[in-house]
């Protein structure tokens, strides 16, 4: 029987070397995939899946002090910075985190729901699923 206030189901994930690892909540409020340019080169992939949570519902629970952020204070990428992985961004401030789902090592509840950016998605790569598709932002 579950109880109000009872911890949900907690996620692990890291980076390529494992220098950098994360714990989150699986409790994602929405997960797309982004085809914008900035995804794409930031990935290296076709597009990026990415889940989003409030920031506090993440820890890291290792190599928090080798992490590599680009970007301001309002909104930054983090990194690993031993091997490079991207492993999120953070948004609003330190609000909200979009985590870059291929980071996990444990399965989420939550699977992308949409596709967004397709208005600038790369020229080879073919969307073949049936997802709604959204030139830019879902709305
Ligand atoms: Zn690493
Ligand atoms: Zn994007």
């Amino acid at each position: 029987m579950t109880t109000a206030g009872a911890p949900s189901l907690r996620l692990s994930g890291g980076c390529l070397c494992g220098g950098v690892r994360y714990s989150v909540d699986d409790a994602f409020l929405y997960a797309v995939n982004c085809h914008c340019s900035n995804c794409r080169r930031t990935t290296g992939s076709a597009f990026k899946p990415f889940a989003g949570i409030a920031s506090e519902q993440l820890e890291l629970t290792a190599g928090a002090d080798n992490i590599l952020r680009y970007g301001g204070d309002e909104a930054h990428d983090v990194h690993c910075r031993t091997c490079g992985s991207f492993l999120y961004s953070m948004l609003d401030h330190g609000r909200r985190i979009h985590l870059a789902m291929g980071t996990l090592a444990d399965a989420p509840s939550i699977r992308p729901s949409a596709h967004i950016f397709v208005g600038s998605k790369a020229p080879w790569y073919d969307i073949t699923d049936d997802l709604p598709q959204f030139d830019g932002h879902a709305s």
